[in-house]
């Protein structure tokens, strides 16, 4: 090890940092901001989020391991509850907290609602005012301040950022950076991510594919989310027909499997498909175009390499 790189060890920080904010403030969008690739649904429609997923940013002097939480709004019902718990639970167990708020609108119910989550937090807090790229540059400053003097202490540190196109995102890395605390990495430098979302689609799939089959097709199976895109759009072009597309591939490792899984005229992955669909769109609430295919890979199981040669190397 050179003097060089003792050094850089030596400065290393590394750590946890909770995403929080009312639902739509672009909690997903400034993570895939972040890490430069998609690894969070998100959607025009709020609370896509539902289940935690840590996004990680390795830089040459700091390693963050954001966690997107789901959005915390008012709980109504039992679900909100378990999410505002969720979000309770993220905020303790992190390093820093960043609470992102919205610059297209004032600051709301919703947002105080966080503010009262963070009495009593003793981790640092910091704010990120995001969409600044809808607020008119004349106009900024004075939306700044009106969400400056709602916070308890207008002190604590705010940056803006447009989770859009990314300005300001680098500012906010830096200042995120130094506040973690000294310490290795705790994840290899090239993962962006734990997925457990796409895992999650994954298992939907491959739960129908082992309800519908039944003993023809054993356990063995495979599913694997090529792509999920949350602005797709079918037909013609209105909002109402906005979907999140998901291209998954289930593979089997014979080719009387595959007939089986798809089935005479196509039946079967049909009905695969539109139940594992149905599914999906609970789990994000919101509407899903999925697309199947299926695939034999002859010993997929026994070689890790042959998966990762076919570019599935997610599982
Ligand atoms: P979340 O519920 O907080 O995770 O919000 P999402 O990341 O799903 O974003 C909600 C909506 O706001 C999506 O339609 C995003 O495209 C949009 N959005 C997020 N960040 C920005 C931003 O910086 N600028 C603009 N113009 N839109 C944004
Ligand atoms: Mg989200």
């Amino acid at each position: 090890m050179n003097k060089h790189e003792h050094f850089a060890k030596k400065d290393f920080r590394s750590g946890f940092i909770a995403l929080i904010g009312r639902p739509n403030v672009g909690k997903s969008t400034l993570v895939n901001q972040l890490v430069g690739e998609k690894v969070s649904i998100t959607s025009p429609v709020a609370q896509t989020t539902r289940n935690r997923l840590r996004a990680i940013l390795t830089t040459p002097k700091a390693q963050l391991v954001i966690v997107d939480t789901p959005g915390i709004h008012k709980p109504h019902h039992l679900l909100g509850k378990r999410l505002v718990q969720s979000a309770r639970g993220s905020i303790a167990e992190v390093d820093l907290v960043v609470v992102i708020f919205d610059a297209s609108s004032p600051p709301g119910k919703g947002d105080a609602f966080i503010i009262e989550l963070l009495k009593g937090q003793k981790n640092p807090v910091l704010f990120a005012l995001n969409k600044s790229d809808l607020v008119e540059n004349s106009y900024f400053e004075a939306r700044e301040k009106e969400y400056r003097s709602f916070l308890p202490n207008p002190s604590w540190p705010m940056f803006s950022c447009s989770a859009i196109n990314g300005n300001g995102c680098n500012q906010l890395v830096e200042h995120i950076s130094g506040l973690l605390p000294l310490g290795p990495h705790l994840y290899p430098s090239n993962m962006v991510s734990d997925q457990p979302e796409k895992i999650l689609l994954a298992e939907l799939i491959r739960e129908q594919v082992l309800f519908n089959t039944r003993e023809e097709i054993p356990h063995s199976v495979a599913v694997v989310i090529d792509r999920v895109d949350e602005n797709f759009v079918k037909g013609g072009k209105s909002s109402q027909n906005l979907r999140t597309a998901i291209l998954a591939t289930v593979l089997v490792e014979r080719k009387t499997q595959k007939g089986i899984l798809i089935g005479k005229g196509g039946s079967m992955l049909k009905v695969i498909g539109s139940a594992a669909r149905i599914q999906m769109q609970k789990l994000i609430n919101g509407p899903v175009h999925l697309e199947l295919f299926v695939k034999v890979v002859p010993n997929w199981r026994k070689s890790p390499s042959r998966l990762a040669e076919l570019g599935y190397d997610g599982q």
